[in-house]
C-alpha cells in the first residue's frame, strides 16, 4: 500500500535489454534513501507488487517497436505526472532502430521460421515520438548518479542539472589527453553528450556515442575530420549507426554518406 504523502514512482519496459532499469537497482548506497523517499508501485524488475496509478514519476525503458507499445505508452503517459524516458533505446529509438533503414520484413523472414506471427512495426522510435515527454537521460547505459539526480528533481520540482555539454568538456575536466589530436584515433566525443565521465578516452579508446547528441552538434564538422582521418564514407556513416542511431542529429549525418 502506498504512504500518504509518498510520491509513487513505477519504472516500465518496452524494447530494451534491461540495463538502464538496472541502473537503478546499481545506486546501493542510495537505494535505501530513494525507496524511504518514495512508494516504488511499479517496477517488475525488482518486485511483483503492484500499485495501481495514478503515479508521481514513471521512468520508461525502451523503444516503441509494437502496436501494442504503442497503446501502451499512451496508457502509462495518462497515469504519470512526471514521464522521464530513460537510455538510449528510449530516447533515440536504440540499437534496434538499425531496422529503421531497412524493410522490417525482410529482416523477420531471416530470423523467424514462421513470419506471419510476428507482429511489429516497420520501426523503432524513441518515446518522445509518441507521446510528450518531460525529461530524456541519455546513455546506454545511463548514468545512476544522472538519474539519481532526475529523481530528485522531480521530488523537488525543479529542472534536472543536468548539463548538454559534450563528451571532451568531460575529457578536460579529467585532464584525459584528446585521442584524436595525440594519435588520430576517431572518436565521436566532440557531438556526443556528457555524462559518462569521459570513460572511453580516459582509456585510451575513442568515443563512439553510447550517449547520444549533444545539443546542436556540428557532425558535418567532425565528419570532415573523420575523412581527414582517412576514414571511408561507408565507415564514417557505420559511426553514427549505432546505440543511437536514429537520434535526428546521428541520422541525418549518416544519410549524408550513404543510404
Ligand atoms: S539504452 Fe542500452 S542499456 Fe539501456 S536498455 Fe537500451 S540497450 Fe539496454
Ligand atoms: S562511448 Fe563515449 S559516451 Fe559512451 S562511455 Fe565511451 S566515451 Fe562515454
Amino acid at each position: 500500500m502506498a504512504r500518504r504523502g509518498k510520491p509513487k514512482l513505477a519504472v516500465w519496459k518496452f524494447a530494451s535489454c534491461d540495463g538502464c532499469q538496472l541502473s537503478l537497482l546499481d545506486l546501493e548506497d542510495e537505494l535505501l534513501q530513494v525507496a524511504g523517499a518514495v512508494d516504488i508501485a511499479y517496477f517488475l524488475e525488482a518486485s511483483r507488487a503492484r500499485l495501481k496509478g495514478p503515479y508521481d514519476v514513471s521512468l520508461v525503458e525502451g523503444s516503441i517497436t509494437t502496436p501494442q507499445d504503442a497503446q501502451r505508452i499512451r496508457d502509462v503517459r495518462r497515469q504519470s505526472k512526471f514521464l522521464v524516458s530513460i537510455g538510449a533505446c528510449a530516447t533515440a529509438g536504440g540499437i534496434q532502430a538499425l531496422r529503421n533503414f531497412r524493410n522490417v520484413k525482410e529482416f523477420i523472414a531471416q530470423v523467424y521460421a514462421r513470419p506471419e506471427y510476428i507482429d511489429t512495426l516497420a520501426t523503432s522510435t524513441p518515446v518522445a515520438d509518441h507521446v510528450r515527454v518531460d525529461f530524456e537521460l541519455r546513455g546506454c547505459p545511463i548514468n545512476k548518479y544522472q538519474l539519481l539526480e532526475v529523481l530528485s528533481a522531480c521530488l523537488a520540482g525543479r529542472r534536472p542539472a543536468i548539463a548538454s555539454e559534450s563528451v571532451c568538456m568531460e575529457c578536460k575536466r579529467a585532464g584525459n589527453v584528446c585521442v584524436m589530436v595525440a594519435h588520430g584515433t576517431s572518436c565521436l566525443g566532440p557531438v556526443t553528450h556528457a555524462g559518462c565521465g569521459a570513460l572511453c578516452p580516459a582509456y585510451d579508446r575513442g568515443c563512439y556515442g553510447c550517449y547520444g547528441p549533444k545539443e546542436t552538434p556540428n557532425t558535418a564538422s567532425l565528419s570532415d575530420r573523420l575523412q581527414q582521418l582517412g576514414m571511408a564514407p561507408r565507415d564514417i556513416q557505420r559511426v553514427y549507426r549505432t546505440y543511437n542511431t536514429y537520434a535526428k542529429p546521428f541520422r541525418k549525418e549518416s544519410k549524408r554518406h550513404g543510404s
